[in-house]
């Protein structure tokens, strides 16, 4: 591994299984001021551990692809390393051609970074991991001469400072079509003859790789894109559904648990529910999920299964897909059930405007009683979802924030997790010339929005994180720290709403 030519890497935020609980990893959006350096490190983002050469155990699931890309292209797997960022220098010498890096959120402006990072005021972690790791980059770069690609979901923040971070090449969108091309280019003529600046096209299923080692939380792509095109939503993201065939998840899943020795997994999309439907309605398609989740327990021997996205629409639409699922996770020994779905607003007006897909199969005027009814299929079920919100909308004003409480209002009897979080124009999104929205522009709605969302949350948590660490089993020291966050929670909203009784006035 010495001897690799491509080296691929991130920063220590993304070299975590964050204690097996994807929710924990917002923590690396978290200011320092408020969760100093020893904090995060020692209770939410325990460091992944490295093989004596260097290379990383387990690696997030986008290094996974582009390892696997380059493998499965005209690479061998001694070309290429992926490497733990603190011991980059045992595997980074005169013979690296390419340094790899994949970022998430780099500059910490993605939403959930921006939410906390302009509320309290202080630099992330995930922002100062990221310049940290990039200062050793240049260090090294000026010793061997090598070029610096970068991707990932992060990518688009960097591209006005390439130069800034010594980076040659960025890669916007998926790599699988563009790495094959560009990677020999550079390593042939030592730089490529042409742009700086990649946009990767959506990637036919069939031309996403088998994963040659284990990812982090055993992160499993089933599909990519949702079709539902929001506007505010990178394009590959937002654009048609692809899902991937049952033998690759198959294999991807064991490579997983065999490289990790953990036999649980968590399922990658933006809209897992929908797996395996071809219906151009939006129906969910039974079968294919129950046949999915059959297969990875009883073929693959997985014994827990999480997700990350969906939407909330097929909740709504078959709550019996729901019943059986969880019946069926039950009799496995699944005590923790969940997802990520996005709620974004309570107003029928925005989603019109500028996610009318989000509501399919449901029009949108039916959006604000559709998430309603999900989230309470999903509760009478036992399910706890961590649902997201975007608070700044440009087009959202007092009339319509009042639309959102008043659905937070609804939803308070359900004991799912609700998270506003600032609106950010990504630059290859159609809403790239709106404002970013930051703290300094909250009103009184938007802090209404905030507390009353953080209150909820707060009610519930102890009773939320019970759940997980019963099921988690996590040690006594995370369950300590997972507590003490919590507490200190708590006594902050108490403390903000003593010093605004004003927000009272919005109800
Ligand atoms: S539903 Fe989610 S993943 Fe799909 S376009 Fe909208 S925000 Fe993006």
């Amino acid at each position: 591994m010495a001897r690799a030519e491509i080296v691929l890497t991130s920063d220590l935020s993304l070299t975590s299984d964050y204690n097996g609980i994807p929710y924990v990893g917002f923590g690396a959006c978290l200011p320092q001021n408020i969760c100093p350096h020893w904090i995060y490190f020692k209770f939410f983002c325990p460091l992944e551990p490295a093989y004596p050469d260097g290379t990383l155990v387990r690696a997030t699931l986008g290094l996974r692809t582009v390892e696997a890309t380059c493998i499965q292209s005209d690479f061998t797997k001694e070309q290429v390393a992926v490497a733990h960022s603190l011991h980059l220098d045992k595997l980074v010498n005169k013979n690296t051609k390419i340094v790899g890096i994949s970022a998430e959120d780099p500059l910490g402006i993605g939403p959930a970074t921006s939410t906390w990072s302009t509320i309290f005021k202080g630099i992330p972690h995930n922002r100062i991991e990221y310049f940290r790791l990039m200062r050793k980059v240049k260090e090294l770069k000026n010793k061997y001469g090598f070029k610096v690609v970068m991707g990932g979901p992060g990518a688009w923040e960097v591209q006005e400072h390439m130069d800034k971070f010594g980076i040659d090449y960025l890669v916007i969108g998926e790599g699988e079509y563009v790495i094959p091309e560009i990677f020999p280019a550079i390593m042939e003529n030592n730089g490529s003859p042409y742009e700086r600046v990649f946009y990767g096209k959506p990637v036919k299923p069939e031309d996403v790789p088998l994963l040659q080692g284990p990812a982090l939380g055993n992160y499993t792509e089933i599909s990519r894109g949702c079709g539902r095109g929001c506007k505010f939503c990178a394009p590959n993201t937002a654009g048609k559904m692809r899902d991937f065939p049952l033998e690759k998840i198959v294999h991807d899943a064991k490579i997983n648990a065999e490289g990790s020795g953990d036999n649980s997994m968590c399922l990658q999309s933006e809209d897992v529910f929908l797996y395996g439907s071809n219906s151009k309605h939006f129906y969910p398609d039974k079968d294919a999920i129950m046949n999915l989740y059959k297969t990875l327990f009883e073929d693959v021997g997985i014994s827990r299964v999480f997700v990350t996205h969906s939407t909330l629409a097929p909740m709504a639409f078959d709550p019996d897909l729901f019943e059986r699922l969880t019946k069926y996770l039950r009799s496995k020994g699944h005590r923790f059930y969940g997802c990520q779905p996005g709620i974004e607003t309570g107003c029928s007006k925005t989603i019109g405007e500028i996610m009318h897909g989000k509501a399919f199969p449901f029009s949108a005027e039916e959006y604000p009683d559709m998430i309603y009814d999900a989230l309470r299929t999903c509760a009478n079920l036992g399910w706890t979802n961590a649902c997201t919100l975007v608070a700044g909308l440009p087009s959202e004003g007092p009339d319509e924030m009042k639309e959102t409480l008043e659905l937070i209002k609804r939803l308070d009897a359900f004991p799912h997790l609700y998270i506003p979080l600032f609106f950010v124009p990504m630059q290859v999104t159609s809403m790239k010339d709106s404002r970013a929205f930051i703290a300094d522009n909250m009103n009184q709605y938007h802090f209404r929005i905030l507390l009353d969302c953080w209150k909820h949350n707060i009610k519930h948590m102890d009773r939320n994180y019970r759940v997980v660490a019963s099921d988690m089993g996590h040690k006594a020291i995370v369950k300590m720290g997972i507590r003490a966050m919590i507490e200190v929670l708590k006594a902050f909203i108490r403390y903000y709403e003593r010093r605004h009784p004003e927000l009272e006035i919005i109800q």
